[in-house]
């Protein structure tokens, strides 16, 4: 991993700017600075002006975990993809592929109240239901061993065979035709006739278009981290204002 702000880290920004590409962001942590209360969170003044500049010049895209209806009020600009819900919801997808993945979500969620009801919450893990997917939490839990046990053991019987995205104290899963922003990132990149694209997210979802080792997306993570797939980081969040005038200033 290395550092973005640096001459070979802008010569791959340059490099991009030759082509025609796709500048795709993840929200919180990445545009967004992280607040305690994710309610509050908001586009710091200095990057909605470099992001509403660089989204007149060239095709921008936000995807997020937040729900499209979310993003769209705290983006309040001119960005011509948002993505919601991991993926889940925007302009790339179709309804019948929706109503697929929530049947799926009903159907393991049947299972789990048929079959473990009782011994999740013995355990003190909780279920969330989101339309996409489903969370199991453990944040709370003091066996966290023997949560994680269980919860892998329920996981292993839910059919279609989920895709697992792991967070702090929670397992995400999600059925397996279900978009994530890996392939919501290159459908993005297809339907705006982009060849090349940049990426920057900062968590464990971000890594669906990290490990996508697709050599036409520079992949940039916020926080360094070596186990990460990402080929550059920044140092903080607040450097992506940096990253947005550089590119903007690039684009004349
Ligand atoms: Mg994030």
């Amino acid at each position: 991993m290395d550092y973005l702000l640096t001459d070979t880290g802008r010569e791959n920004l340059e490099t991009l700017l030759k082509e025609r590409s796709l500048y795709a962001f993840d929200f919180d942590g990445t545009l967004a600075k992280i607040v305690s209360d994710p309610s509050a969170a908001r586009l710091e003044r200095s990057v909605r002006f470099w992001f509403e500049a660089l989204a007149k010049r060239a095709p921008t895209a936000v995807i997020s975990g937040r729900s499209l209806e979310d993003l769209r009020s705290r983006i309040e600009t001119t960005v011509p993809d948002l993505i919601g819900n991991h993926g889940s919801e925007g302009p790339h997808v179709v309804p019948e592929a929706v109503q697929q993945v929530r049947e799926t979500c009903r159907g393991w969620l049947q299972l789990i109240s048929d079959r473990f009801q009782a011994e999740l919450a013995q355990s003190g893990v909780l279920v969330e239901t989101k339309s996409y997917s489903l969370s199991f939490h453990y944040r709370t839990v003091d066996r966290r061993d023997e949560a994680r046990a269980l919860i892998s053991r329920v996981v292993t019987q839910l059919s279609p065979s989920p895709r697992i995205v792991l967070g702090k104290s929670v397992v995400n899963v999600m059925p397996p035709s279900a978009w994530h922003k890996g392939t919501a990132l290159l459908e993005c990149m297809r339907r705006r006739g982009c060849t090349t694209a940049l990426y920057v997210g900062d968590d464990e979802t971000d890594e669906d278009v990290f490990g996508l080792g697709d050599h036409r997306i520079l992949t940039v993570r916020v926080g360094k981290k070596n186990t990460s797939s990402a080929r550059f980081f920044l140092k903080r969040q607040t450097e992506i204002a940096q990253v947005l005038r550089l590119l903007v200033e690039g684009c004349n």
